[in-house]
């Protein structure tokens, strides 16, 4: 899984496609009634928000240093349900 778009600026191109196709994977696999919990420094996986505030959050705040931990707990849900995805 390639995770280097987050060490760009949140303001560049390569953080906002990573974002999204990072939400794209998340909304689909885990979220709930369009809501997931939000991965940014203020929420830190606490608060469920739609997609809309969850990508303005992590463009103002960016992501919690605990960020890797929101991708493995993805990755562990669905490993649970007996699927590989790839998330590239
Ligand atoms: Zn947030």
């Amino acid at each position: 899984m390639d995770k280097s778009w987050m060490q760009c600026s949140r303001w560049s191109d390569e953080y906002f496609m990573g974002m999204n196709k990072f939400l794209d994977f998340a909304f689909e696999k885990v979220g709930t009634h369009g809501k997931n919990n939000c991965p940014c420094t203020k929420c830190s996986h606490r608060l469920w928000y739609d997609r809309r505030i969850v990508v303005d959050h992590l463009l103002h705040q960016g992501f919690s240093m605990g960020y890797t931990h929101w991708i493995y707990h993805v990755c562990s849900y669905i490993c649970d349900q007996g699927h590989i995805y790839h998330f590239v």
